[in-house]
């Protein structure tokens, strides 16, 4: 597919005074698309649409050029220790997306020009752990490799975290844009997982995002960059013939892959999960989705901030790690399976 290119833009104008923000503002002015000023990247107003759905999807493909002001970093990730804030938001469709509900009325997308001071966070965090390593995730509030072709900010968090001696960068992605990062000095320290899927997943949920073959090919360009590389295959849904549809997806990945050095190959295995708020949004948005969201099918899991989730029954979800597991070991003897949730 062809890499992301906002039909609107909007600045702050405090972004400009930053070197980015000036060679983005000039890059928009050069590409005729139309830019807009705003006060702030947290209230944007007037992206246009007649309805709400229409004001969303043309939120998704607005980019918001802005400060972070907000330099400290979340740190209740399962995988790492922070998320690194790069961007806020993602052009991708994926019905399941939990950024529906995290991002609530302001789905548009929004990138961060001072990345030095997020940089030097970053070190400060680094430094009140070492020796230990310190992780950081890049990929929790967008799919930051999708607009990476239009910033570089990610390029330069992984030569950033490359020069450190105790950072460790992560970041997971559904695009295939990989092209300008596989120079990057990235010193072993950085972990490019791709999101992957069955066949059914893909084709009934990820509108919007690159096809499982382009997310392939990208993944041997980047094995052979030297990256370590991973799979996070979520959400693991239970569709009809999902068994087979899974076996295809590792038997598919194990022939795409083949010649790809995989010493250190890891797979992170997530089951399909939904709040009953992101399940509101999630049937006003795209409300032809097949996507089964019948509580009572589900196990209800307690959660931070009292909004629990729906998980899966312990037998079933018992069921899909095993299945996974087994087919891991079959097409990926020596990969690491980091976890299944
Ligand atoms: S690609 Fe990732 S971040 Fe983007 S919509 Fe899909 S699930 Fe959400």
């Amino acid at each position: 597919m062809k890499p992301f290119v906002p039909k609107l833009v909007y600045f702050e104008p405090e972004a400009l005074s930053y070197p980015l923000g000036k060679e983005l503002y000039e890059k928009f002015m050069q590409m005729g698309i139309e830019i807009r000023e705003t006060t702030s990247h947290n209230q944007v107003r007037g992206i246009p649409g007649e309805t709400e759905l229409a004001r969303y999807r043309n939120a998704k493909s607005t980019l918001v050029v802005g400060v972070r002001r907000t330099l400290k970093f979340d740190s209740s990730k399962p995988s790492a220790e922070y998320a690194i804030p790069l961007a806020t938001g993602c052009m991708g469709h994926c019905h399941y997306c939990y950024l529906q509900t995290t991002l609530g009325s302001k789905p548009y997308i929004r990138v961060y020009v001072n990345l030095d001071d997020i940089f030097a966070q970053a070190q400060t965090y680094i430094d009140e752990r070492a020796p230990e390593i310190t992780r950081f995730e890049a990929a929790c509030t967008s799919d930051i490799v999708g607009i990476d072709h239009l910033t570089h900010s990610l390029k330069k968090a992984i030569e950033f975290i490359g020069a450190t001696d105790y950072g460790r960068l992560r970041f997971v992605t559904k695009y295939e844009h990989v092209d300008h990062l596989l120079d990057a000095k990235h010193n072993g320290k950085t972990h490019f997982r791709f999101s992957v899927n069955s066949r059914y997943v893909i084709r009934h949920f990820e509108p919007g995002t690159s096809s499982f073959d382009a997310r392939l090919q990208a993944a041997r360009k980047v094995a052979g960059a030297g990256y370590k590389l991973g799979f996070v295959v979520a959400p693991i849904y239970r569709h009809d013939g999902w068994e087979q549809g899974y076996f295809e997806l590792f038997q598919e990945l194990a022939r795409q892959l083949e010649g790809v050095d995989l010493s250190s190959l890891t797979f992170e295995l997530i089951q399909h999960r939904f709040t009953k708020p992101a399940k509101r949004v999630i049937e006003q948005r795209y409300p032809k989705t097949k996507l089964d969201l019948d509580e009572s099918k589900r196990k209800y899991k307690w959660g931070r901030y009292g909004i629990g989730k729906y998980v899966y029954r312990d037998e079933e979800a018992r069921e899909l790690e095993e299945t996974m597991r087994s087919y891991i070991a079959r097409f990926f003897p020596s990969a690491q399976v980091q976890y299944f949730t």
